[in-house]
């Protein structure tokens, strides 16, 4: 995608919505990763229910290295996969006490030297927490960049690339947030609301509508002409004689009349 477009999609996200906040709610960096490690497959809005308790009873990454198993599986089991999110956050916490001093790494490298966490997970905490340039590409980027144009990939790293390839990093974050926003009211999966949508006019996916109905409507078009015109009828040898046969039976003594005067005897 070009540059220039795909600050206009910006500049217009912006005024449609407001400068955007992360959604998960959070005190430290390390509880933003706890958070974004509980997202995964849940609504923001179950997170924050279970992290106002979870962040009271352990604050830290200490305090969740030395939790038991059993008592945080019980505290996040309804966020979804809670074996497999206490695994991650219990081995993360540990991590950052044992090979970090206790402290969250601070660039992309560091972070993803954690167990369970990943470049969208490491984007979010850079973007959100650490005030560092990060572009997270969660279900609503990925697929909205695919509608929009701004990437012609569906994997989150080579999208995630596009953009910062035309985009400056201080607004990575703000953008993911705005496509975030735009996924969930405006262009929800399966059902876009395309005709009251303020990207119609710069959204690939409009374009592309606009332009297979433009084909099918120029060849309706021409079937129907090809079947109103009708092609000019030749008058051969064969459609004579078709002819003379049927006045002929028409008309009986006609024929015997000129056949007995072209030739002068009865056939
Ligand atoms: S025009 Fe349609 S597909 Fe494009 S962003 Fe808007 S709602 Fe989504």
């Amino acid at each position: 995608m070009e540059s220039a477009l795909a600050k206009q999609i910006y500049d217009k996200l912006l005024s449609v919505y407001g400068p955007q906040k992360c959604f998960l709610e959070h005190m430290t960096p390390f509880q933003l990763l706890v958070a974004t490690i509980l997202s995964a497959q849940c609504t923001d809005k179950r997170v924050n229910m279970v992290t106002r308790d979870l962040f009271k009873r352990w604050p830290d990454a200490e305090a969740f290295a030395n939790c038991g198993r059993e008592e945080l599986e019980q505290a996040i089991f309804t966020c979804g996969f809670y074996r497999a999110k206490a695994d991650h956050i219990l081995k993360a916490a540990k991590a950052i006490v044992e090979q970090f001093h206790g402290e969250l790494p601070d660039t992309m490298e560091g972070l993803l030297k954690l167990p369970g966490v990943g470049r969208k997970t490491a984007n979010v905490v850079l973007g959100d927490a650490l005030d560092k340039p990060g572009f997270p590409v969660d279900t609503h980027v990925r697929r909205l960049s695919a509608l929009i144009g701004l990437s012609g990939s569906s994997d989150p790293e080579v999208i995630e690339s596009d953009i910062c390839a035309v985009m400056p990093p201080e607004t990575w974050s703000q953008f993911s947030h705005l496509l975030i926003v735009h996924g969930r009211t405006r262009c929800p999966a399966n059902r876009p609301d395309c005709p009251g949508c303020e990207l119609a006019k710069l959204c690939r996916h409009t374009k592309a509508d606009k332009n297979a109905g433009k084909k099918a409507s120029a060849a309706k078009k021409s079937s129907t002409s090809k079947k109103t015109v009708k092609a000019p009828v030749k008058k051969t040898a064969k459609n004579a004689t078709k002819k003379t046969v049927a006045k002929n039976a028409a008309s009986p003594a006609r024929a015997a009349k000129k056949t007995t005067s072209k030739s002068g005897r009865k056939t």
